[in-house]
């Protein structure tokens, strides 16, 4: 049987102190003993379903992240205030004074921009790699190196990372392999893959509701322990943890991930048919025309497609402009950053989210600066965006109409 993680999303559901349907909410910071010598043992790591301070973990934190970590399929994991919060702390946690990492270069703008511009300062070095050349992310790797940071499904290009072989270069060489799967949440599982640390931004598809931000590590327990040490922990001592409310509210949106993500995808897919047959410049892994599906079918699990993300090139930022704002007042969505909303969001990442990204590094990536990226919305009469989408397109110049 093969490992499915909305399966695992399922499992275990947790009661609240009522018999109540949904586990309570943990409204403490800190939390009582009965002995001294308990809560010193607490302290020391010694107890074993105990809570001591709410930054080190609360019983509704506890929840939220038993359930990420089942769906990735790791022994444990630790929801953060955001992504970068879960990003940041991963990245500390391995590395120290002198260490180097070996990067994507195309990851969210704001990976990016601490690689590049806020490790430095702590003397940890950064190299940028085209992720699709496995002999390059290999050959960039460094006696100092301690890990590779990837995505599975790259920011904003959509290229695919080589999960398994990655995995391997870095077995051999003795360092982590790092993964986002903000991008393919259900679809990919990185984690069962060979990843030995698996990230998400749950402010994206996973909460799905753009009423907050949030993050998660799932990775082995002795390295979720490691970054929980009141010692010397990074996430502990940085203090990036979520609050309890929040943790609350974001599991019960777990619960239809799964459903999401299929119509996500689906509806991602059909646009993308659709709009290629016209002869759009469009890129999604869905599509056969794109680099890196076959790659895509042999690591995804297939029942939940090839994700909501699609990018659509207008040639120039103009319009590129003129093609959202017109979209979103035909109501076919938001002009907005982020993404896996229930409606669609759609920005310029060349001058927007990836915007850390300075402009000849974009030329190099392949990054035009007329990309949109679109988030796909859960919309219900996807003919409808589609048509809608296409006429917007055809309005602003960058869709030629076929003779009927
Ligand atoms: C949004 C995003 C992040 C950062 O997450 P926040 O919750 O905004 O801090 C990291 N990686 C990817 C791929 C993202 O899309």
């Amino acid at each position: 049987m093969s490992f499915n993680p909305a399966e695992q999303l399922e499992k275990n559901p947790e009661f609240g102190q009522f018999k109540g349907v949904n586990p309570s909410i943990s409204d403490s910071a800190t939390y009582t003993f009965k002995t001294a010598k308990e809560m010193m043992d607490t302290f020391e790591g010694k107890t074993e379903g105990k809570f001591l301070y709410s930054r080190h973990t609360s019983p509704s934190n506890m929840y939220l992240a038993n359930v990420l970590a089942a769906m990735e399929g790791t022994e444990a994991a630790n929801v953060t205030a955001s992504g970068m919060g879960a990003i940041s702390t991963t990245i500390l946690q391995i590395c120290e004074a002198g260490d180097h990492i070996v990067s994507s270069r195309t990851v969210y703008g704001g990976s990016y921009a601490i690689m590049k511009n806020y490790l430095p300062k702590l003397n940890i070095q950064t190299t940028f790699v085209n992720v699709t050349s496995l002999e390059k992310m290999e050959a960039a790797i460094q006696p100092n190196t301690k890990m590779l940071y990837v995505e599975v499904v790259s920011n904003p290009l959509l290229e695919v990372a080589n999960i398994p072989e990655l995995a391997k270069i870095a077995k051999k060489h003795n360092i982590l392999l790092v993964v986002d799967n903000t991008f393919s949440p259900l679809l990919m599982s990185p984690y069962q893959l060979g990843a030995d640390i698996v990230i998400h931004s749950l402010t994206k598809f996973i909460n799905g509701m753009n009423d907050t931000v949030g993050g998660v590590v799932c990775a082995s327990e002795t390295f979720i322990n490691a970054t929980k040490s009141v010692i010397d922990g990074a996430a502990m001592l940085i203090g990036s943890t979520m609050d309890s409310l929040r943790s609350a509210s974001i599991l019960k949106n777990t619960k239809t991930l799964a459903i999401r993500v299929q119509k996500h995808s689906e509806n991602a897919l059909y646009v993308s048919r659709k709009l290629e047959q016209e002869g759009a410049r469009i890129v999604y892994p869905g599509l056969a025309s794109h680099k890196d599906h076959k790659l895509f079918k042999t690591l995804h699990n297939p029942e939940f497609g090839f994700g909501g993300m699609i990018t659509i090139d207008a040639l120039t930022l103009p319009k590129a402009d003129k093609f959202m704002e017109l979209m979103q007042k035909k109501g076919l969505g938001d002009l907005a950053v982020s993404l896996g909303f229930y409606r669609t969001l759609f920005n310029a990442p060349g001058a927007g989210t990836s915007s850390e990204v300075p402009e000849d590094e974009q030329k190099k990536m392949g990054l035009s600066p007329g990309l949109v990226r679109f988030s796909m919305g859960l919309d219900h009469n996807i003919e409808k965006t589609y048509q809608g989408i296409r006429e917007c397109m055809i309005e602003v110049g960058i869709l030629e109409t076929l003779s009927v």
